[in-house]
């Protein structure tokens, strides 16, 4: 098949075989996916040679940018070498063993283990039964409810998706699954009313203490949350927040899981979100950045705690997946976390690049369109507002963030829209020149955006 004749009729062929995730497919098959051909540090080209400024890394992955030579001839050697061995019943491969202990070095000193997984969905689902599972070995059977929260998402799979608190995920095949409850998120411009911040933080993080106390403690097993929602929306909770959450985990005894998929692996300046809160997980879901989406590799960073009792009370955990360890995607990620050591790409998020995107990313919030700009290391949200003086929000919200995302990719800048915030997560690698090109763009779409909206 000629390159010629595959460009000409790709987006045929993918419109009458391929079903997408998360998308309007009859409204995609009537417009043509867009075919993303190549990448190369943070910009990526289309079919039709149009280039675009990634500014969402992928899928909040490619932290350490597109076209590394090093992770493409580190794989191509393991592939030769060994393409694949399991890691059940008493075997290990090298890569898989070597990411083990590289892992969990950049975790809080009490995480040393991981299990893993090929994606983040496969680890929510893991820790998931991990938690009921050790819970029943220190003879608390009962312990088995997990509390999360509305907005916040943890996959696709049944587990991931009922512990999300996504309405239209759990609209579709009957989820939550028994045994998962939600609460409030820390959404502030949205849900604070006249509250400070700093008081919402408290009350929404209290809720996980009356929820608890509702359900009595016996019947609570962990609360799971992302450090930051990544895809409800880059959610930043307010500074009360996660102390008191950890504060009533402690006290309640239950485990507190932390979504790491995304803020994971220098996202948010530090190695992992939870060190960036002062917060200590029992529990830590991976994927995304651990192998910046070069391929599919997760896992869940499982404290001493849970760890001691899996081995030496539980013993076999019946559980896995065949590519559990995959040693090529395992090789893919060793040599993803060297680059991100060696070029000391999670110190440049909190020392140079995140604050100069601060500052860049936050001067949109004097945009007519804006009703607040903000970010944390590496993931920023513009707030789109019809009233920024009362928080007032658009009568359709969906219909204006795809409006100024449409905008941004017609003039060369990929960011997403959630309702009616738009989100940027750029490569960890993007230079200042390229912060400037990615603001000077978002600026002209908000431009465009808002006059449409006012003619
Ligand atoms: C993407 C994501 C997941 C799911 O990961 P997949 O690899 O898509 O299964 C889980 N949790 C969070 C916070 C995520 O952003």
């Amino acid at each position: 098949m000629s390159d010629t004749y595959a460009r000409s009729n790709l987006a045929a062929i993918d419109a009458a075989h391929h079903l997408h995730p998360f998308s309007d497919m009859k409204k995609l098959n009537a417009d043509g996916a867009r075919i993303i051909q190549r990448g190369e540090g943070v910009y990526i080209w289309d079919a039709k040679g149009k280039k675009y400024l990634d500014g969402f890394a992928g899928l909040w992955c490619v932290n350490i940018g597109y076209g590394r030579h090093e992770i493409a001839d580190a794989v191509a050697r393991q592939m030769k070498e060994l393409p694949y061995y399991n890691t059940f019943f008493g075997t290990t491969t090298t890569p898989a063993t070597l990411l083990s202990e590289k892992v969990v070095s950049h975790a809080g000193p009490h995480l040393n283990h991981v299990f893993f997984t090929a994606s983040g969905s496969e680890a929510n689902d893991t820790w998931f039964r991990m938690a009921r599972v050790y819970w029943a070995a220190v003879g608390k059977p009962s312990k088995k409810i997990v509390i999360a929260r509305k907005n916040g998402y943890h996959g696709s799979t049944v587990a991931g998706a009922s512990l999300g608190g996504m309405k239209y995920m759990h609209e579709q095949g009957d989820l939550p699954i028994p045994g998962i409850v939600h609460i409030d998120q820390p959404y502030w411009y949205g849900e604070g009313g006249d509250l400070s911040p700093d008081e919402f933080g408290l009350k929404v993080a209290r809720q996980l203490e009356e929820k608890i106390d509702e359900l009595g403690e016996e019947n609570v097993a962990a609360f799971v949350a992302e450090p930051v929602q990544g895809a409800g929306g880059v959610i930043i909770p307010p500074n009360t927040y996660w102390p008191e959450i950890q504060r009533i985990c402690k006290a309640r005894n239950i485990l507190l899981v932390a979504d790491e998929v995304i803020c994971g692996f220098g996202r948010l300046g530090e190695w992992f979100g939870h060190q960036h809160f002062g917060v200590e997980p029992d529990l830590a879901p991976v994927a995304k950045g651990l192998s910046s989406g070069y391929l599919p590799v997760g896992g869940v960073l499982v404290s001493d705690r849970v760890a001691d009792v899996l081995i030496n009370d539980v013993g076999d955990f019946n559980h896995g997946f065949t590519y559990s360890g995959h040693p090529v995607c395992a090789t893919a990620a060793l040599e993803n976390l060297r680059i991100l050591e060696d070029e000391r790409l999670v110190e440049r998020v909190r020392d140079n690049i995140g604050p100069y995107f601060a500052r860049a990313w936050g001067a949109l919030g004097d945009h007519d369109l804006v009703g607040e700009a903000v970010s944390i290391g590496l993931m920023g949200a513009l707030q789109l507002a019809a009233d920024k003086k009362t928080r007032m929000r658009f009568e359709k919200p969906d219909a204006v963030g795809a409006l100024v995302r449409n905008h941004a990719l017609a003039n060369g800048l990929v960011l997403r829209a959630t309702g009616d915030r738009m989100l940027a997560s750029p490569p960890l690698v993007i230079t200042h020149e390229e912060v400037d090109e990615m603001i000077r763009i978002t600026r002209i779409a908000l431009d465009s955006a808002w006059r449409e909206l006012k003619s």
